[in-house]
Parts: C-alpha cells; structure tokens; sequence
C-alpha cells in the first residue's frame, strides 16, 4: 500500500503547486474513518481508497481529485456527512464526492445488465464533473484488481458488470489502458478456461519463437531508422482477452490467429506516420483488408492512429500501429491525457467532440482548477434515466414527466395512469423526472388520456396517444351533434329521417360509414341540408328564392360551390390547432379584410370583418377574441361577399346584373328579392369571389351599368 508521503511526493512530482497540507489531511482522515472496517483481502480498508487515489497520480490528476479519491468511500460506507466534508476540504471536494456516493447508490438500484447502454448513459450523465467519472474508473479498477479476494458468487457479477458498463466506459472517454486492463481481469474471471488456454498457447509460442518479439521491434527500428525517419518501435503479445474477442469474430481457432503479435511506431508528426507506413508497405507484404487510416478518419471516440497487417521480419503475420506520440497519449488516457497536457500548458488534439469544448473552457480559464469547475459533461445531458420498481432503466428526453415515464414503459400504463411515485413519494404528474428517480406509476381502470396532460408531456410517444384518445372522443361528440342535426333537418321539413336512406348516399360524402357522415355534419365540414339534398334529390328548399331558380342566368351556379370549412382553416393565421372554424354569416369576411375570430360557445370560431357590428356584443369579453390574419397561400377556394343592390324593374334588368357578374369572374351563389317597388327591386346578392379586391371590381363593374341604380358591400 502507498505511504502516506509516497502519495504526496506523487502529486508533487507533477504539480508542484499542489496543496500538501490537505492532502496529507485527506489521508489521515480516509484511515480514520474507515478505522477497523477491513477488507475481504483482510487488508484495512483504507488501503482502497489510498490506492484509488495512487492509480489518479497514474493519470496525473489534480489535487482535489486526489483528495476526493482518498474520501470517495467515507460518506457511502462511514458515519461521514457531505457538510463536514465541505467544512473540511471545500466545496468542489464535496461535490466530487457527492456524486460518487449518488454513483453508489445508482449502482445498487440497478438489478438488469441487460441494459447497460442505458446505465452506462445514465453514468456519463451523472457525472456532471468528469472527475467524478475518473474517479469511478479507478475506483472499480482497484476493485477488480483485488477481485480474487471476493466470494466467487460475487464475483462473477462484478466481472459481468465491468465487462458491460465500465470497460466501454473507459473506452468511451479514451482510456484504453484502464479499458484492457479492466477486460482482462474480467475475461480471466468469466472466462476461466479460455484464459487459461490461449495463455497456455502464448507461452508455447514464446518458446517456440525464442523470443521473437525484440527480433522483430529491433529489425523495424532498422527499417524506420535506414529510411530517415525518427520511430519508437515497441511490441508485444496481445492480450488474451482480445485474442478470444478476435476468435470470436471471426469463429477462428487460436491455430488459425497467425497474428497475435502487435507493434507500435511511434514517430514525430503526422507526415511520418505516412513515411513510416510506406516503409513498411514497400518492404513487407500487406495482408489485404487490414489496413485502417484512422487518421484521416478518426474513431468516434476520438481515437487516431494508422493500423496494418503485414507479413513482418521473421517471416511472420504481426499488426502495426503507426501514430505520433501525441495520438499515443490520448488513445492510453483519453480525457486525463487532455488534462495531463494543460499542466504542461501542451493542450493537445481536438478530437472528442465534448473534449473539444471542454478545452475551449480550458482556453479561456485562467488555471486549471477553474476549468474544472466550470465543466459539465457534456454527453447525455438532453436525457434523463430512471429506474422502474423493479429495477429496469427508462431513458427520456430531458424534461421529461411520470406520464411520458408511463407511455414510455407501455402506451396501457400511459393512458390509464392516475398518479406516481417518486422515490416512494406520491408526486404530481407533471414533476420533472430527474436522473436516477424511481418511478412507480398508478394506475386505474376508469381514468382516459387528458387533454390537459399535453401541456407538460415532451415524449411523441405520449403526445400521440393523448392526441389520439382526444381526436377519437371528439369524433363521438360529432357523431351525436351531427345525428341530432339531421333529425332536426329532416323533421322540420316533414321529410322521413333513417339511415338505411344514408347508406345510400355515402360516396356523395366521401364516408365509409353512416358515422361518418353524422361526423362530418357535426363537426360542420357537410350541412346538414347538404345532406338531405342528396337524400331527397328532387326536394325544393322552401325558403330559397324561387324566382331564382326560374331563371336560367349565366351567372348563376356557375360551379357546385365548394366545402368551405374544409380547406379555409389552413389559410388563416393564428387559429388554435384542431379548433372548428367557420365564417360568420353576418358580415362574410373575404381575404383582405382585417378580420377577428370569436370564440363561440360550442360551434368553434366564427371569424369577423373586423368592422362588423356584431362584435360589440362580445367587447367585454375579450378572452374570446383570437387575434387572425389572412394566410399568405394564394388558394382558389371561393368566399362568399354580400351585396346590397338596387336594381331598376325593368324586362331584363336580372339577366343584365348575372351577366356582369359573370363577366367579372364571379358566380353568383345565391340571390334575395328584400324589397320590390313599382320602378326598383331590392336584392341580397352573395358572390363567390377570390378576395376583397375580386369584390370590389365586380361592384365597380355593378356601378357602371345603367340598370343599377346603387349597389354597395353588405354586413347585413
Ligand atoms: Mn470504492
């Protein structure tokens, strides 16, 4: 075990600045605390946290590492609280410290490796410092290295673990170094026998070859030195555990595996690593499909390094990785390499993304403590995780509730749950859900999807289901008003009302059932006259004009007017989604005019001339006024203007107004004598226009004839 001052003159022999004082503080208070508590090796237990904090100088961290190393175990495992660290080593020690005993305790919710994507997430996530996260690492490797201490049940487990979530974690912030080693002992673990095998099979090459691994790093050294270029060369076996992840691929015996040899150029800049491959290449067979230029094309965490497979000196298959010695760095320490780096105030490689702007801050910081602090990990920090009772992980976008929780562990449990609780307590469903809740959701029978969920829900998956449950309880809301509307329609004009006549007429409607049409009445997109039109083709409306309908005016019913409410909607801005719309009768508003929508009570928005008399009975009322405009698409969809005209009563006076009307484009949709003299009639004229300009060229038009004597807009 490290002495004390082994550890100190450790730190110091990389950061000369570091705070002695404490550290030495830190480490008798770890002994202290731990005291008598042993560990399964029958060592003291402050041997691990002291040994923790020797494999950090190993990354060469700073000191507030060290220290939260040597505490890292006193709050989860002794009678120590977070304050009194704090009051004793300041704050960023016992925030470090902190989230490694959250760590701990996530650790222990979780019961399914199945899912260690999710938890290796839910890690990176909780690990706001990324000490906390080294720490971790070091921590679990001290761990693993005295593994074989433990009882053999627990063993395995702990292996499995490593194997799953905190080797590809290492891998994932660059640490290839703890990564093997902590493969290795796992696979040694796990893996007894074919340990033991290909490690049998090693030593028998090794005598067999009589050492040929310095033969082979010497003869490259020549290669590399005979051409100009200033190379490192090492090599070694590889290790078991990736030898079998390689028979395994590639379903080979350990006979087959020519190449278990690997050798590392290490040279000065990027343009030797090229120099020193094409040494290579021109003087050794390359093994085809072997070569990788990681360089160019770096690993996605951040890796970067030349590899090939040549059959080498000794006649013999050997991988060869070419890199700098700065690529080197990173790919055995990752993040820590960064770190190590700015103490020498040699900031390195831009390769992680998150590393990137971790270095940004570190650019910008005026020493290193400061960056510390103000970094966050980056990764994972749009998603929340969060365990059910029974152990398993749910991963969620940020800001996420219990009810996108609850569609996201089955869309039954979202559109049937009532309440939750978090952590044990019974929360409201809209609580923002935090990393590592537990999350239990309850439910019942009776309870539907509400609509006021859609205001805090983030998930897709429960947004859909409640829009879905909405649009379907609407729809039956529709199918009642509109079979109501029908009856109504159909008994005030003594005409009989079943549905067997619907049937027939269901193509008219485009409706695949007679639900569908009561739907389309009651939600307004058919009137409820439309049908019974189609129903009763030769019926004749008892209140429109039938002096109309004895002409046959070219203006007149030009084409079938068209579903308004179906298509208008779209062009109106400002309208609440999914809200029924319709144009007010009163002062038919066209594209063009300013216009207001009206909340109403029951039939959706009624939408206003802005000048419209009618408006004064809502001015109290202003939460129902929708501020609206006019949408921006030109459409071909016809709006209905009103005209007031008088008209001369004269033999073709009528014929002459639907003429001019026609000329201009427009078509006259329906037509009311109001008032008939001896020399004038009175009429209501609705027009079928683009727009308000269309309107107004039509009553220019209307003023230039001699048979109308006025003709103005009508609001009536
Ligand atoms: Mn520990």
């Amino acid at each position: 075990m490290l002495r004390q001052y082994e550890l100190v003159d450790l730190v110091k022999s990389y950061d000369p600045n570091a705070d002695e004082d404490a550290l030495n503080r830190a480490y008798v208070f770890a002994m202290k605390k731990h005291g008598a508590q042993l560990r399964t090796s029958g060592d003291p237990y402050y041997s691990h946290p002291v040994e923790v904090a020797g494999i950090l100088t190993k990354f060469k961290l700073d000191c507030t590492s060290i220290i939260a190393g040597l505490l890292h175990d006193t709050v989860e495992d002794t009678d120590t609280s977070i304050e009194e660290i704090r009051s004793l080593f300041g704050d960023q020690v016992a925030q470090i410290v902190d989230g490694l005993t959250k760590l701990a305790m996530i650790e222990q919710k979780s019961a399914n490796n199945k899912q260690a994507e999710n938890f290796r997430k839910l890690l990176l996530a909780m690990s706001e410092d990324i000490r906390v996260l080294l720490i971790k690492l070091a921590d679990r490797l001290h761990n693993m290295r005295t593994l074989h201490y433990c009882a053999p049940e627990k063993r395995a487990r702990i292996a499995k673990e490593t194997l799953d979530i905190y080797a590809p974690l290492a891998e994932r912030i660059g640490m290839q170094e703890v990564k093997t080693e902590l493969e290795e002992i796992a696979f040694k673990e796990l893996h007894k026998e074919a340990y033991e095998s290909i490690q049998a099979r090693l030593n028998f090459l090794r005598e067999q070859g009589s050492n040929l691994v310095p033969k082979i790093i010497n003869q490259l050294q020549k290669d590399m030195e005979e051409n100009g270029i200033k190379a490192t060369v090492s090599g070694r076996e590889k290790s078991p555990y990736s030898i079998w992840r390689k028979m395994q691929q590639k379903n080979a015996s350990f006979e087959q595996l020519s190449d278990i040899m690997a050798f590392r150029i290490i040279v000065d800049d990027v343009a030797s690593c090229y120099q020193a491959l094409g040494v290579v290449h021109s003087k050794y067979h390359m093994v085809p499909r072997r070569f990788k230029d990681y360089i160019s094309t770096p690993k996605p965490n951040g890796y970067k390094s030349i590899h090939t497979g040549v059959i080498g000196p000794e006649n013999t298959r050997i991988e060869i990785q070419i890199r700098t010695q700065e690529m080197h760095e990173v790919a055995e320490k990752g993040v820590a390499a960064h770190w190590a780096y700015k103490q020498g105030e040699k900031v390195v490689g831009k390769n992680f993304r998150w590393i990137r702007e971790l270095l940004e801050i570190l650019d910008q910081a005026s020493n290193p403590e400061e960056f510390l602090e103000n970094t966050k990990l980056e990764m994972y920090n749009d998603q929340v995780f969060c365990f059910t009772p029974k152990g398993d992980l749910i991963g969620l976008p940020i800001n996420s509730t219990p009810v996108d929780f609850a569609y996201a562990v089955h869309s039954s449990v979202g559109d049937t749950c009532v309440g939750a609780k978090i952590n044990g307590e019974i929360r409201p469903l809209r609580t923002v859900l935090q990393n590592g809740d537990q999350v239990e959701i309850l439910t019942s029978k009776a309870q539907h999807p509400s609509t006021e969920w859609d205001r805090f829900v983030v998930t897709g998956k429960a947004k859909a289901a409640i829009r879905r449950y909405v649009r379907a309880h609407k729809r039956d809301q529709f199918i009642t008003l509109g079979q109501q509307l029908l009856e109504r329609t159909f008994k005030g004009e003594n005409l009989d009302f079943n549905e067997k006549s619907l049937v027939n007429v269901l193509p008219n409607f485009e409706a695949e059932s007679i639900d569908d049409i009561y739907a389309k009445v009651g939600e307004g997109l058919v009137t409820a006259w439309d049908v019974m039109k189609a129903v009763y083709p030769a019926y004749k409306q008892s209140k429109l004009g039938k002096v109309v309908k004895s002409f046959k005016m070219p203006g007149f019913g030009k084409t079938p007017r068209k579903d308004r409410s179906k298509a208008e909607p779209l062009k109106i801005k400002g309208l609440i989604p999914g809200m029924a719309v319709h144009f007010a009768g009163c002062c038919h508003p066209l594209p063009g005019d300013r216009i207001v929508g009206i909340v109403t009570t029951g039939k959706g928005v009624a939408i206003h001339t802005i000048d419209c008399r009618l408006l004064e009975k809502f001015a109290d009322e202003p939460e129902r006024w929708l501020d609206i405009s006019w949408g921006d698409a030109a459409d071909d969809t016809p709006h209905i203007g009103r005209l007031k005209v008088m008209l001369a009563n004269e033999p073709g006076a009528l014929g002459e107004l639907s003429n001019l009307v026609a000329r201009s484009n427009g078509n006259i949709s329906n037509l009311n004598i109001v008032n008939r003299t001896v020399s004038y009639f009175e009429l209501l004229v609705d027009v079928e226009v683009k727009d308000l300009k269309h309107l107004t060229d039509i009553i220019a038009a209307l003023k230039a004839s001699k048979v109308v004597s006025y003709v103005s807009r009508s609001n009536q």
